[in-house]
């Protein structure tokens, strides 16, 4: 067969890695070798855009990069806020870099009057983003050893001056990694850090204000290093945005939507990634919950039109549209309601500024399909725009409410309002003309497709992706409004037309459900694939089991089917041990009637394990059923049984994985230590996998 160009692609990037692995860890000369470099300048030549970063900056006349390592777009979205203050309040010439634009074997060549940030978020298992890999492993991750062999004598980096925040979740296990792995390497290449590494914790809901409190005192530091001289914060306008009335909303060069030029030409083709999403039919859809206040939906995905394949324990990535209503309370208290359909061609006032979406555009179609609106207005984003409020009183509450901590969280952060609730509340009906539009687009994060985890097999359906997800809707107490999920309230109302409503509007949410210039009619969503390590054993007689409550049971459904279709056809399938848990038995036991087909197909080897939490007198959870089949566990375990838990990040996992350890420790009498340190090393050998978020 002959290759293409992308197995061409994928070949000489295969090549390179391996290249660039096996001459890790002696010096960092070797890393400047031709390899590197006639890769850069292909790289270079072929998108006419330079991978130098030094050749960027000069061009562009900046001295200070902010590097992100971003996976959802929070560490973007902080890299540019660091940006922007290092720009208003020092006067630095800044620039944000995806890390996986730039190549780093210049790095020595770093000019000592200048300074590289680095906003890295830590990945699951303690592993860096999509986008920060080949620079993780360029500067040696956490491979002491290289930065060791090449630092040891030579300190190539003592010209890099940096400074580092880190984006982790102290729930896992390897919190913020990243960060803390880079800076070990930087420093060891004889890279100087000012401020300290900072480190914000989601996983506490304390990221936005340990940046905050990270960033004051790097700052200080920055600027006496650099010799800045700080001044009052003056607004630069990062995009220019102008209204286009020569162009109608209907013309055929006007984005209504489209993620990008294939999409708003109707000739949209693959690879479809994050970048390019595949507007894919929902051929299924069903309620999986008999509680009337709370929905759970199932959803069948057709992906037979498109490129994309997945396999067993992949995630699908669904792309959401705002809610109408809170489009419409945006657009409204800005002042915006008549100009909505107004086209809007918006550019970077730099050339290092990058439009998040595709321009020209018009107020809707950026704030439905674009902009996070939805999302908890912060802090810092409410003393910037303190200056641009209609009133004095209204900037004086408002300065309040950005500088000081604790009322903001009582009057903000404790009411989950939105930025259109916060400023429609603030203002009482006036409206904030006065924000400029580039603010916003600066200021509010760029709309993130919601991950699943597929609940299907592609061993029974590889051209078809379930997914399982429980609709968001938080009730605060106390609270003016409720908080509805996007993504799951916008599937909810998909899954209301498909049943023959042809406005749906769960909650007055109000969708437009037939997206773009009716581009998603039909019942269609925006998906990617992104492919993940959670795998099933590739042999199917080896034991497993699974931990799974609530739609944390979403990846097992898909295990479990696979095993039984394996069991069909005639193999050896071995012990598969599920434990599931959720409110009530007649509630919210999801896939009741399945687990009863797949037993049939497997016999004994299925067992289900359930613990439903508000049936008894008592809470009973998974992790009670688990100290209950103690024995059965280790014996599993001891037989090579790999284990999977999936769901609630915050506690239960956590919660499970400590269990395991007693599990462990007590069947084998053992102490608990060592009971602990067998889970680490289950963890470190894959035998012990986690999907959790
Ligand atoms: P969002 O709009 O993202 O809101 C989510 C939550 O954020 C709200 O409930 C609220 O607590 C908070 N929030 C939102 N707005 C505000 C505000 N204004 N103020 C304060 N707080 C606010 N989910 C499943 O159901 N099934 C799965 O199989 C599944 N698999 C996943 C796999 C992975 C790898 C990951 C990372 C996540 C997975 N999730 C799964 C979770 C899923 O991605 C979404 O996070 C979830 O469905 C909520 O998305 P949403 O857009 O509806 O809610």
């Amino acid at each position: 067969a002959q290759l293409d160009t992308l197995d061409m692609v994928v070949l000489v990037v295969l090549l390179l890695a391996t290249v660039a692995y096996f001459t890790k860890g002696t010096y960092w000369a070797v890393q400047k070798d031709p390899y590197a470099s006639s890769y850069a300048n292909g790289h270079a030549a072929k998108e006419a855009k330079t991978r130098n970063i030094l050749e960027k900056m000069d061009e562009s006349d900046k001295n200070c990069v902010v590097f992100y390592g971003s996976q959802t777009g929070t560490a973007e979205d902080y890299a540019s806020r660091l940006a922007k203050e290092g720009s208003s309040r020092f006067g630095l010439k800044t620039m944000t870099a995806d890390l996986e634009d730039y190549d780093y074997n210049n790095l020595d060549s770093f000019p000592a009057d200048k300074v590289a940030m680095f906003v890295l978020a830590t990945y699951g298992e303690g592993e860096p983003t999509d986008n920060a890999v080949d620079f993780y492993e360029f500067i040696g991750g956490d491979d002491v050893s290289f930065s060791q062999g090449a630092g040891a004598e030579e300190k190539p980096l003592s010209n890099l001056k940096f400074v580092a925040f880190g984006l982790g979740n102290n729930t896992y296990e390897h919190y913020n990694s990243m960060v803390r792995n880079v800076n070990k390497s930087l420093e060891k290449l004889g890279a100087v850090r000012i401020g300290m590494a900072g480190e914000g914790d989601d996983g506490a809901g304390t990221m936005e204000e340990d940046f905050l409190a990270w960033k004051e005192p790097m700052w200080s530091e920055l600027a006496e290093t650099m010799d800045l001289e700080e001044r009052e914060a003056v607004y630069e306008p990062v995009f220019e945005v102008t209204e286009r009335n020569d162009l109608d909303a209907d013309s055929d060069a006007v984005y209504l939507g489209e993620p990008n030029k294939n999409h708003l030409e109707g000739t949209s083709k693959g690879p479809y990634n994050a970048h390019n999403p595949y507007i894919a039919p929902i051929v299924e859809s069903k309620e999986l919950f008999t509680d009337k206040n709370r929905n759970c939906l199932h959803m069948e995905i057709d992906i037979s039109g498109s490129n994309l394949t997945y396999t067993t324990g992949d995630h699908i990535a669904v792309w959401p549209t705002n809610p109408g209503k809170e489009v419409d309370r945006f657009l409204k208290v800005l002042g915006l309601t008549s100009k909505r359909h107004t086209v809007i061609a918006v550019k970077g006032l730099d050339a290092t500024a990058k439009v998040p979406f595709p321009s020209p555009t018009t107020y809707d179609a950026a704030v439905r399909y674009h902009m996070e609106i939805c999302a908890p207005v912060s802090r810092q984003f409410v003393a910037s725009i303190a200056q641009f409020a209609p009133n004095e009183s209204i900037k004086a509450e408002m300065t309040k409410l950005g500088g000081d901590k604790q009322y903001f969280q009582d009057k903000v952060a404790s009411m989950h309002l939105n930025i259109s609730q916060l400023l429609e509340m603030m203002s009482g009906g006036e409206t904030w003309s006065k924000i400029p539009f580039s603010l916003l687009i600066e200021a509010i994060h760029k709309i993130q497709p919601r991950y699943y985890s597929i609940s299907s097999s592609s061993f029974v359906q590889n051209k078809k992706i379930s997914i399982t997800a429980v609709v968001d809707s938080v009730d605060i107490p106390g609270a003016p409004h409720v908080v509805k999920g996007v993504t799951t309230n916008y599937l909810l109302a998909l899954k209301q037309k498909q049943y023959g409503d042809p406005h749906p509007d769960p909650h007055g949410l109000d969708y437009a459900i037939t997206g773009p210039r009716n581009k998603y009619d039909g019942i269609h969503v925006p998906v990617h694939v992104r492919h993940s390590n959670f795998k099933l054993p590739s042999d199917p007689s080896k034991p497993i089991i699974m931990v799974g409550p609530g739609t944390g049971v979403a990846p097992f459904r898909a295990f479990v089917q696979e095993r039984a279709q394996q069991a069909k056809k005639g193999e050896n399938v071995g012990k598969t041990l599920l434990f599931f848990g959720c409110r009530r038995k007649e509630e919210d036991f999801i896939y009741e009637k399945e687990w009863e087909v797949y037993k049939e197909a497997m016999g004994d080897n299925f067992e289900l394990i359930t613990a439903f939490s508000r049936d008894g007198p008592n809470k009973v959870y998974v992790q009670h059923r688990m100290k209950e089949h103690a024995a059965e566990i280790d014996e599993l375990l001891q037989q090579g049984a790999y284990i999977y838990v999936c769901g609630d990040a915050a506690n239960m996992a956590r919660e499970v994985n400590t269990i395991v350890g007693q599990i462990v420790a007590e069947q084998r009498g053992l102490p608990e230590a060592k009971g602990e340190q067998i889970v680490k090393a289950m963890r470190s050998s894959n035998q012990y996998q986690e999907d959790v978020w």
